[in-house]
């Protein structure tokens, strides 16, 4: 027998050469027997094409690894949802995520937010805006117990707690189950809080109470694995045609509720029209489809839509991952016909204009006190500057709930919340216990539509503090100037526009700026968007104003808006009516 390998350094004997000459040059010939196919399917003994050097590459949702976005791949290589032993170890080590482990950590709203904060940051769904006492008493709890002290709402009607160390991490998810609630999908790339109207179940204007639609999805959702991991994430929204705007065109799917009167090919009474791919950050309302849907198919109709998206949606480019893209790609009719496909009932479509017209949203009807359906009851909308709840106040709220109402809450994606079910005779007692916890029942006119996203101080992404901002510009602005009419001004730290400057009467977008040879924070600052009657995205009138020069601008935009219009015209038709010229030169003089 030949012996492949010389010993000690040797040179090779000459059968030794002779094997190895035969061996390499067997390789070369590649004799395997292959069988394939010519493209006219005929067989033959040559390989295939690609058979013998391009080995199938593995897919992931139809699309070759090598091609996935990095957070795809995150998700390919270790489910999300299976981590939990994973937390468990990160807990014992007090020990903070490291590479793909940070995404995946969002699945379960915990996000590390370093440098803003070395600390876990928990974001909590609030299926419907709907939260009872005992749970908003557990979550203070936590922030008290592990957390800042402090909680904040969010413009999707979460609640935030900042400041978490790894080590309490278990300890936070196993209470957030106790008390009844779940941060599961709350961040990354998952169907976000389902909204719905906050005062919906009492409200005298809407058309149906929408809260069982928006909290049947949440439990569909939490029961249903292939609806997490999309290709971005995904907003979903039950508007009830109520009082108080849920911003429901700004979502992936808006479901409006709408009328539809005698006389009409379908059967009076009221249903769901269908809007898609709201995406204000990237200047884009939700669309109407052109459907209409009974309630009860609603839940079934957002699944399927969900799981097209799932299967369809990008998965290779994140700046186009999200679900106006796919739609971008198809046209609406396509994306409706691969929903039709997964649901066992026609999908029914009826136009808009044939529906009646929405009640308009009362302006600030998220602050103050509001008659409810229900006869001598009442819903009171408390004031929470920019979302800002200390842990104390959070045992408040909910001690005032127990007393006054029936110990529950609505959250508004307007970061404040309200307290419904308050009897007309214990309404006065209820603003009284409110004023001695710090918080209060009214405001001005435009502390009630300060809306501002996270900030510097807990957001990597951000360019400016926000918040802190925002309620310097209601301090300043209350001493100055009083519109008599409801404002609302978004102040977003970078362009994801988690506070939707788009669609606020002044959207401040955060911005490093130069004042002086020095980089400052500053905003570049747009008037005259809105959304459901009043829907229009606003533009950019001003850019890279330092912040130390933003107050009494506003104040100038505010008082020439007050001395300039038209009778009973509103901020937005003043806005609206000018160009974008002269409106600079207007807040210029
Ligand atoms: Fe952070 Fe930007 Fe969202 Fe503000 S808008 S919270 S800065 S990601």
């Amino acid at each position: 027998m030949t012996t492949l390998l010389p010993a000690n350094d040797a040179p090779f004997t000459v059968d030794q050469k002779q094997y190895l000459e035969g061996f390499f040059a067997g390789l070369a010939q590649n004799t395997r027997p292959f069988v394939g196919r010519t493209e006219g399917g005929l067989l033959t003994h040559e390989p295939a094409p690609g058979l013998v050097n391009e080995a199938e590459e593995e897919k992931w949702f139809g699309v070759p690894l090598s091609d996935l976005s990095k957070e795809e791949k995150f998700k390919y290589d270790e489910n999300p949802l299976d981590i939990w032993d994973k937390l468990v170890r990160h807990a014992e080590d007090d020990k903070f995520p490291e590479g793909g482990d940070v995404f995946r950590f969002k699945f379960h709203g915990l996000f590390h937010v370093a440098p803003a904060q070395d600390a876990f940051m928990l974001r909590i769904r609030v299926p419907g805006s709907l939260i009872k006492s005992s749970q908003l008493r557990g979550l203070a709890e936590m922030a008290r117990d592990w957390g800042g002290g402090y909680s904040d709402i969010t413009t999707r009607a979460n609640v935030q707690i900042r400041e978490f160390r790894p080590k309490d991490i278990v300890n936070v998810l196993m209470k957030l189950q106790e008390i009844g609630l779940t941060s599961r999908g709350s961040g990354a790339d998952n169907i976000r809080n389902i909204t719905a109207t906050p005062t919906t179940g009492f409200d005298p204007q809407e058309l149906l109470d929408a809260m069982p639609y928006a909290r049947a999805l949440q439990f569909y959702i939490q029961n249903h694995r292939d609806l997490y991991g999309l290709p971005r994430k995904f907003n979903i929204s039950f508007d009830s045609g109520g009082s108080v705007s849920v911003v429901s065109d700004t979502n992936d799917i808006g479901f409006q509720a709408v009328r539809v009167g005698d006389g009409q090919c379908v059967k009076s009474g009221v249903y769901f029209r269908v809007l898609l791919a709201g995406i204000t950050g990237h200047a884009q309302f939700a669309n109407d489809t052109g459907l209409l849907l009974k309630p009860d198919e609603t839940v079934a109709v957002a699944a399927a839509m969900v799981r097209v998206f799932s299967e369809n949606g990008d998965r290779t480019n994140r700046k186009k991952a999200r679900l106006k893209y796919l739609i971008d790609r198809w046209g609406v009719e396509k994306f409706l016909d691969e929903t039709e496909k997964k649901i066992a009932f026609p999908l029914r479509r009826f136009p808009a204009a044939q529906c009646e017209p929405r009640h308009p949203v009362i302006r600030h009807g998220h602050v103050g006190t509001f008659k409810q359906r229900q006869r001598g009851l009442n819903y009171v909308g408390v004031v929470v500057p920019v979302g800002r709840l200390t842990a104390s106040q959070m045992f408040k709220l909910a001690d005032l709930a127990d007393k006054y109402g029936t110990g529950e809450l609505r959250l508004t994606v307007w970061q404040n919340c309200l307290i419904p079910h308050v009897p007309d005779d214990q309404l006065e007692a209820l603003k009284r216990g409110l004023v001695q916890s710090g918080l209060h029942h009214t405001t001005t006119s435009v502390s009630g539509g300060l809306v501002a996203c996270t900030g510097n101080t807990g957001c990597k992404f951000s360019s400016t503090n926000t918040k802190g901002h925002a309620v310097q510009i209601g301090k300043y602005l209350e001493k100055k100037v009083a519109p008599d009419f409801p404002v609302n001004i978004h102040l977003t730290g970078c362009p994801h526009s988690c506070a939707q400057h788009y669609i606020g009467d002044i959207g401040l977008l955060g911005a490093k700026v130069t004042q002086a040879g020095v980089q400052v924070e500053g905003y570049h600052v747009f008037v005259g968007g809105g959304s459901d009657q009043d829907q229009g995205l606003a533009r950019e009138v001003f850019h890279g104003i330092p912040f130390s020069d933003l107050p009494p601008l506003l104040e100038k935009i505010l008082s020439t808006y007050d001395v300039r219009r038209s009778r009973g015209e509103t901020f937005l038709q003043f806005t609206r009516r000018h160009s974008l010229k002269e409106l600079q030169e207007l807040f210029s003089e």
